[in-house]
């Protein structure tokens, strides 16, 4: 035998759950099941190529009443040594760290704590809000190894060992703690099963006692959960309440707002029940984002958890299984990836779920944008990386915009149709937040026409705008590159008054462009500008400036793109340059008030000027000089 250490993050846990004085403590058994249902799912899917392996799959609940513990065993796959000391002694999962920092960050009370444990996978360990001590045995399936026994009292240690055990798979034993005799009672464990367990497609068994004929207690085995695939029944048969329990099943913790369940019949057929979660799990913007949407079953047999070609990345929100009746049931996971019908059931799926989208942003505008908001970051990827459905999914994006209030989201299609007749394009800003957008002086000259910007302020947004070229006929155009296109009348008078300054200021703009060559790569009139004095526009394909913040931000190198610098041809600034140069094309304030406009240029974008120092000093002169 050997005595192991936890983790320092396992201890904490630990301590929590010993210590926890959280109400729901049922769901430690829900834990626990969920975790012998998982071990068969495995069992089976191994048991394909391994006959040896099949089984009569069950999961059985024992309790002791006088030694005060209750078993939960099954026949699945059963764990090594090894696996005992990865999965239970040490976790090395990213979720217990997360899991401690949620309880800080909320100050958990009573009601977060179960849901906080099924989000983050730390389930075996809620057994110690009711146990002072739990043991495990356990023989991995189609192994010759020795069987394991590991147990622990969840202070600082757990031992493990080498067992006898005959058949496959799990025991867990849970000594129950003082007051927790409850869960001994019959009654209780049919509740918790109900509520909880219900689904589950094994048999879950336990001893019960009858009043027989002559009042007489027997006692007799009986399964005590329904087991019926809640996917393969008809949608009318079943209750909202017994969806939001499977949906806690697939995601852990919290309620669908949306429920989807249909089947495919034609070219593929299949049975599919999906969820819209009502909340984002924490890991949605990690990589290896660890709780896998989707659960692929073929004829009723699990196939993997870890299905990534059922729904593209940017549905990975939504959970559910997909029950395949053509798809072979030996079907590899690496063999998944090229299939033709799981392209099929894709196609599918995606179709069903946009077509939901869409009949819930018109049926029930509300609940669309509570869900938008909460899912919209991840669902406007699709626009950038599925050609095949950007139409619906540009109608299904929302954005703020210049004219709405904070916070207010529009779609396209209003934004189109409250175009006032003298405005052509789809006019757009991406950057940082709204506060910084709104300030922005490429702005201006959309504002005293009345047009409309859209602001888009996720990151993602950089991508999703390049990706959007036409909207209803609409063209997008980015405020801040290239040249900007206006309605006839006025570009026909900024045109005009632009070509008068630019033959006026001629060597002006000349001295400038050369000042600053190392920063930018032509100074013109702009037609953005009605107050500033200036302001930076990339050319048309060029990376935006926020672009190369994002790139900045994520530690990626991005080659500076110089930019262009406009001047605002009816500033008074402009014109006192001009004076100073005639004056004196020698001085070196000409030098430093170039510096000093480019420099404002980038602060009023939100840039980062690259040296604050010189920036600082030549504002501190002009002021001495302005006051004396
Ligand atoms: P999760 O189930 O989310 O992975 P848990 O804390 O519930 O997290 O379980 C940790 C790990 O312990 C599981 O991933 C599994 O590898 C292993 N495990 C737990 N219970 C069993 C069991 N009954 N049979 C086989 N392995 C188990
Ligand atoms: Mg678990």
């Amino acid at each position: 035998m050997s005595t192991k250490k936890f983790k320092t993050e396992v201890q904490h846990l630990l301590d929590l759950m010993i210590h926890s004085l959280y109400s729901n403590k049922d769901i430690f058994l829900r834990e626990l099941i969920a975790n012998s249902a998982d071990a068969i799912d495995k069992a089976r899917f191994e048991s394909l190529q391994n006959p040896d392996m099949a089984a009569e799959w069950e999961i059985r609940i024992d309790t002791d009443k006088e030694a005060k513990t209750i078993k939960i065993s099954d026949n699945g796959v059963g764990m090594t040594m090894d696996e005992v000391n990865t999965n239970i002694g040490t976790i090395a999962k990213s979720g217990t760290k997360a899991f401690m920092k949620a309880l800080e960050e909320k100050n958990a009370s009573d009601s977060d704590v179960p849901e906080l444990i099924g989000q983050f996978g730390v389930g075996f360990y809620s057994a110690f809000m009711v146990a002072d001590k739990v043991e495990i045995l356990t023989k991995r399936a189609g192994s010759s190894e020795p069987a394991v026994k590991w147990s622990s009292s969840g202070k600082e240690n757990y031992d493990v060992a080498e067992a006898e055990k005959a058949s496959q798979g799990t025991e867990v034993t849970v000594y129950l703690k003082e007051d927790m005799d409850e869960y001994l009672s019959e009654w209780k464990i049919r509740q918790i099963v109900k509520k909880y367990s219900d689904y589950i497609e094994y048999p879950i068994k336990m001893q019960v006692v009858k009043k027989g004929e002559d009042d007489k207690e027997e006692i007799s085995e009986e399964t005590v959960n329904s087991q019926k695939a809640i996917w393969l029944r008809n949608p009318s048969d079943v209750k909202q309440e017994e969806y939001d329990n499977f949906f806690e099943h697939l995601a852990h913790f919290g309620k669908p707002m949306k429920t989807i369940h249909f089947s495919a019949e034609g070219t593929s057929e299949f049975k599919a029940l999906m969820f819209l979660p009502e909340k984002a799990p924490f890991d949605m913007f990690t990589p290896d984002n660890a709780r896998k949407g989707m659960h692929l079953y073929v004829r009723r047999v699990f196939i993997t958890d870890e299905c990534k070609q059922l729904l593209p990345d940017y549905f990975r929100f939504v959970k559910g299984v997909v029950d395949s009746s053509d798809l072979p049931l030996n079907v590899s996971r690496e063999l998944l990836q090229e299939n033709a019908k799981m392209t099929m059931i894709q196609k599918n799926l995606v179709k069903k779920l946009l077509s939901e989208l869409k009949k819930m942003q018109e049926k029930e505008p509300e609940k669309y944008l509570a869900f938008f908001k909460e899912f919209g970051k991840v669902l406007k990827e699709g626009i950038h990386t599925d050609y095949t459905n950007k139409d619906k999914l540009q109608d299904l994006a929302m954005f703020e915009s210049m004219n709405n209030e904070p916070g207010k989201l529009i779609t396209l299609k209003e934004y189109v149709h409250t175009m006032p007749s003298a405005q052509k394009d789809i006019y757009f800003i991406t950057g940082e937040s709204r506060n910084m957008l709104e300030n922005s002086p490429h702005l201006e000259i959309l504002r005293s026409k009345g047009f409309d910007v859209l602001f888009m302020t996720d990151p993602i947004d950089e991508w999703v705008a390049q990706s959007m070229n036409e909207y209803e006929g609409k063209k997008f155009m980015a405020v801040g590159k290239g040249e900007i296109e206006l309605d006839e009348d006025t570009a026909k008078e900024v045109e005009e008054k632009n070509k008068k300054a630019t033959e006026e200021h001629k060597s002006l703009l000349e001295f400038i462009k050369k000042h600053l060559d190392e920063n930018i790569k032509d100074v013109r009139f702009s037609k953005r500008l009605t107050e500033s004095a200036c302001c930076l526009v990339g050319d048309t394909y060029d990376p935006g400036a926020h672009m190369e913040r994002i790139f900045k931000a994520m530690n990626q190198d991005m080659p500076k793109t110089k930019r262009i610098l406009e001047l605002n041809a009816s500033h008074p600034l402009v014109a006192s340059m001009q004076k100073l140069y005639d004056k004196d094309a020698n001085s070196p304030k000409l030098g430093e008030y170039a510096e000093l406009m480019y420099d404002q240029a980038v602060l009023t974008e939100g840039g980062m000027i690259s040296d604050p120092l010189s920036f600082s000093k030549r504002v501190s002169d002009l002021m001495v000089n302005a006051l004396s």
